[in-house]
């Protein structure tokens, strides 16, 4: 078993240091990461520049990688023939903060998983329901362990990966594993004008960190909320199924 292990903080954040670390009992592991956070850069892919890349050294144990690219970059650059050897498994993660909800567009970590897939690997995207600079990942570690034994025994079909995220619990407090599908995100973003020293207005957009409705039961937020992790399974299908039949009535 060969797992290649990206993410979208950055090649030196701790969480993808300890989702490598956790990967070596299931064989070799090789990292692949951006140099620099490529947080909430969605599914980007870098054609109009170069890519670079480099060899990191994180732990003796990893080859490791970083490119100046986005996540999903980094992903296909190993799988079209940066990483010599046939690649098993994409592990994305862990990342800093929860991906739920419509944060599933915006995410670096989840868009590894996405090229991951599109490269026909199966891929699992990883992330911890904690903002801080100094988060202890090594509970989410071991259920990234958990959930990594559990997809290699029972496999996933064509076009679909796991997303999940862990509560901010130390591991034994976690109650377990729900299986869930999308909640719904209340942003928080607001416009902030500000002006440079020749007066011209820019803009940030930003705000509190996202809340989500955590009274729907079977979401990905409810059960984090809830204290469990969230496995939900994703598609990437992007159709409204269920409207098409009436949409074939409405005679454009
Ligand atoms: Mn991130």
């Amino acid at each position: 078993m060969h797992i290649l292990v990206a993410n979208d903080d950055g090649i030196l954040a701790p969480g993808l240091r300890a989702l490598a670390m956790a990967m070596r009992e299931f064989g070799s592991v090789t990292v692949f990461g951006p140099e620099e956070n490529q947080s909430a850069n969605g599914h980007r892919k870098t054609i109009s520049k170069p890519l670079r890349v480099n060899e990191v050294h994180l732990d003796d144990s990893l080859t490791a990688y970083s490119a100046d690219g986005s996540p999903a970059d980094c992903v296909a650059l190993a799988v079209l023939g940066i990483v010599k050897k046939p690649i098993d498994l994409v592990v994305s993660g862990i990342n800093r903060g929860a991906n739920m909800g419509q944060d599933l567009t915006y995410s670096g970590t989840v868009a590894a998983a996405f090229e991951a897939t599109i490269q026909r690997k199966p891929a699992i995207a990883f992330s911890l329901d904690n903002h801080s600079l100094n988060a202890d990942y090594s509970g989410a570690a071991e259920i990234a362990k958990r959930v990594v034994q559990t997809v290699i025994n029972n496999g996933l079909p064509p076009m679909t990966l796991l997303n999940v995220n862990v509560p901010n619990l130390a591991y034994p407090d976690i109650k377990g594993f729900k299986i869930t599908r999308e909640g719904m995100r209340q942003y928080r973003d607001r416009l902030d004008e500000r002006f440079d020293p020749v007066g011209r207005p820019y803009y940030w957009i930003g705000g509190d960190v996202p809340l989500g409705d955590i009274t729907v039961e079977g979401t990905d937020i409810w059960a984090v909320h809830n204290g469990y992790t969230s496995i939900t399974p994703i598609q990437l299908d992007l159709t409204a199924h269920t409207l098409i039949d009436s949409m074939r009535e409405w005679h454009f």
